[in-house]
């Protein structure tokens, strides 16, 4: 299931009087979708970033979530998508995103809260946003046949791809799926139909056994590093065991993945990692999918601030990552565990 090929460069080594040398580094293929990317072995560490400066630009610059604006400056929904044009759960408040990445297009901002450190990301800070997206997506399930996938996204803070810094979600339901979840879908498909058997359930049992990238449990939630990384550094994957399809993934279950996910959020925190995507994949009907998630790290890896996204991803669809996952899961494994700070 998890395959590798192995490759090197010769060069002559200037670190090392330019004797020859070799510089080694991993094709993956994912197990699930076939994809491929690079995996390096580069030690990397990254420098703790100027978020408070970033903050401090953001509230200079005009916020359409924060309370004073929200109401004048964004959108509502015509009634026969959403009664009363917005949502309110808790102290979240979700409206149409003025960016249609699909038919079905909206922003759960968090609270009237500008802005939300990293480590405040807890479970309960996290919640209303959560659940008014989840509710949100089940409506337009119920209420047009035609949206067949769904997913929660969430670009935090500017190096993620994120312009506002006032916290938000941006679930998406269409009838079209994403190249990764259309990935995602026929992988499941092809290997329920080659094996006689459904793709997660090996999956999980055999990322348990290795235990090389695994993580850990909660719930209903399975999660471990990403065999094939999409990112600079490693990510991490989380798999809803008992849900299929949108319709399987309850209310209850966001509990248990939100934890999950603050951990997570620790880690990368103590590498000096200050920004992330996260995407919840969902369809409306399958036999072999599971709702699953994905957290990745997002930085600006060097002091003059390249991004972290170039040529191999941009152009050739292909990822690179400089150093394996395997080689920080006991980390992750251990941040994970920890009782409390
Ligand atoms: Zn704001």
């Amino acid at each position: 299931m998890f395959k590798k090929a192995f490759s090197s460069a010769r060069i002559l080594n200037p670190f090392k009087g330019h004797e020859p040398d070799v510089l080694p580094f991993e094709i993956r293929f994912d197990p699930l979708t076939g994809e491929t990317g690079r995996v390096f072995h580069i030690p990397f560490k990254a420098e703790k970033p100027p978020v408070e400066e970033t903050v401090k630009r953001s509230r200079e610059i005009f916020c359409p979530f924060c309370p004073e604006a929200l109401e004048k400056s964004t959108p509502a929904f015509p009634e026969d998508i959403l009664p009363g044009g917005r949502m309110k759960v808790g102290r979240a408040c979700l409206f149409p995103n003025m960016l249609p990445f699909d038919h079905y297009a909206a922003v759960s901002v968090f609270s009237d809260d500008h802005y939300i450190p990293m480590e405040e990301l807890t479970p309960p800070a996290m919640e209303d946003a959560f659940l008014a997206s989840l509710r949100f997506l089940k409506r337009i399930q119920e209420c047009d046949a035609g949206a067949g996938f769904f997913a929660v996204n969430w670009n935090y803070m500017p190096p993620s791809g994120s312009s506002i810094v006032h916290p938000h979600l941006q679930p998406t339901a269409g009838e079209v799926p994403t190249n990764h979840l259309r990935l995602q879908m026929e992988g499941a498909q092809r290997y329920a139909k080659e094996h006689g058997v459904d793709f997660w359930g090996d999956f999980m049992e055999q990322e348990k056994q290795s235990g090389e990238r695994y993580i850990g449990e909660i719930g209903p939630t399975f999660w471990a590093m990403s065999f094939l990384p999409l990112g600079f550094l490693p990510d991490i994957s989380c798999v809803f065991t008992k849900a299929r399809t949108l319709s399987d993934l309850r209310e209850e279950d966001l509990s248990p993945f939100l934890e999950g996910l603050a951990k997570v959020l620790r880690y990368f925190l103590e590498q000096n990692v200050y920004s992330f995507n996260m995407a919840l994949f969902a369809v409306r009907e399958s036999e072999s999918f599971r709702v699953n998630a994905r957290v990745c790290p997002r930085l600006l890896p060097r002091p003059i601030g390249n991004s972290d996204i170039a040529y191999p991803q941009m152009l050739h669809r292909e990822s690179f990552t400089v150093y394996p996952p395997e080689s920080v899961c006991t980390h992750v494994r251990e941040v994970f565990d920890r009782k409390k700070d």
